[in-house]
Order: structure tokens, then C-alpha cells, then sequence
């Protein structure tokens, strides 16, 4: 599991900003574990503000939601470079379904990490033809501290890292609701892959 390297109140002075991505497939419960590490910064008494892309409106519009149904207030935006903006003071951005974004937030990212924040990122690291899904590999690389999760393979029971499309839909971004899914491993996607 993943420790913090450093929680709590910080001077101006002491603070130094990094950047932590949890990445894995559909149902991997990537967005648990950014929320499990945002409810710790806020017990921690860090300032913590979440956001996603405007894309994602599969549930509240304000809130970061997994399926599990805990869930933080967060704010959508439509262009990485809003959370610039919206960041503010804050101690720690919290960033949902980063993969959405388009190769602006590799600078974000960074831009906020300069500036003494602790940023946490969760997304998909392959689209459903188990490609690497931009600009997620540029975040993994400029990241200090990467967690992959795996869901469990829908079919044989295994570790599953990919995400399998049920249906025949061919665009990249079809923000997916359960029943379009399933999580697989290596073996059971490429058996069913169209
Ligand atoms: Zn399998």
C-alpha cells in the first residue's frame, strides 16, 4: 500500500511539491485509492482541492464517484489549464479520469508540482485495443511515485491490467458505464479481442 512521504503542515519554505499517478485498467479501484490518499491529506488538515474533466458525466456533476460510492466533491473543468487557476492555495490537487485530458496537463502537472503541491493523478494507462492511452505515459514518466492497479479478469479469475469493450463501438472515448466493460487479463483479452 501506498505511505505518503510526507503529510501534514508545512512552511512556505519547507514545502516541496511532487507527483504521484495510480494507474490501471476499468474496475481496478484506481479511484478508491486516490480518494483513500485525498481523505488522509484531509485529516492531515491539508488543503485539498479534486478535479476531472467535464467529459466524465457519468455520475454527479460534482463529485468524484467510483463504484464503490464514496465519493468527494470535485470540480469539472474543461481544459487542463482551468486547474491552474482553481488550484489556488491548496496543498493537494486531486486529479480523476486524468487520461480525458489532452497533452496540456503534462505541463500542468508539472507546473503545480513546481510550485510546492502535492498532486495526485489516477487514470486509465490503456484504452480498450490495449494501446497506452496519452498522455498517460508522459505522466507516468514525470511522475516521483507510480502505483499500478489491477482489477480481477471478469472471465478466468486472473490479475486483469485491460479493459475489454463489449460492444463494437470503435471511438476512443466512449466513457463507459459497467455494461460496456469487463476487466481482463492479457490471455482472456486477446481471445476476445475484435
Ligand atoms: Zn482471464
Amino acid at each position: 500500500m501506498f505511505i505518503e512521504p510526507s503529510i501534514g503542515k508545512k512552511s512556505q519554505h519547507e514545502k516541496k511539491g511532487h507527483i504521484e499517478v495510480i494507474c490501471g485498467s476499468m474496475f481496478s479501484g484506481k479511484t478508491e485509492e486516490l480518494i483513500r490518499r485525498l481523505n488522509r491529506a484531509l485529516i492531515a488538515r491539508q488543503k485539498v482541492e479534486i478535479f476531472k474533466p467535464s467529459i466524465d458525466k457519468r455520475y454527479h456533476e460534482f463529485d468524484v464517484v467510483s463504484h464503490n460510492e464514496s465519493a468527494i466533491r470535485s470540480t469539472p473543468v474543461n481544459f487542463a489549464d482551468d486547474i491552474i487557476l482553481l488550484a489556488g492555495d491548496c496543498d493537494v490537487v486531486g486529479i480523476d479520469e486524468v487520461q480525458f485530458f489532452d497533452q496540456q496537463i503534462i505541463h500542468v502537472a508539472a507546473v503545480l508540482a513546481n510550485s510546492g503541491k502535492r498532486v495526485i493523478m489516477a487514470g486509465l494507462d490503456m484504452d480498450f485495443e490495449g494501446k497506452p492511452f496519452d498522455p498517460m505515459p508522459q505522466l507516468l514518466a514525470i511522475a516521483e511515485y507510480v502505483t499500478k492497479v489491477h482489477a480481477i479478469c471478469m472471465k478466468c479469475g486472473d490479475l486483469a491490467s485491460y479493459s475489454f469493450r463489449l460492444s463494437d463501438a470503435k471511438e476512443k472515448v466512449m466513457v463507459g458505464e459497467k455494461e460496456s466493460y469487463e476487466a481482463r487479463c492479457r490471455k482472456c483479452f486477446l481471445e476476445d479481442k475484435k
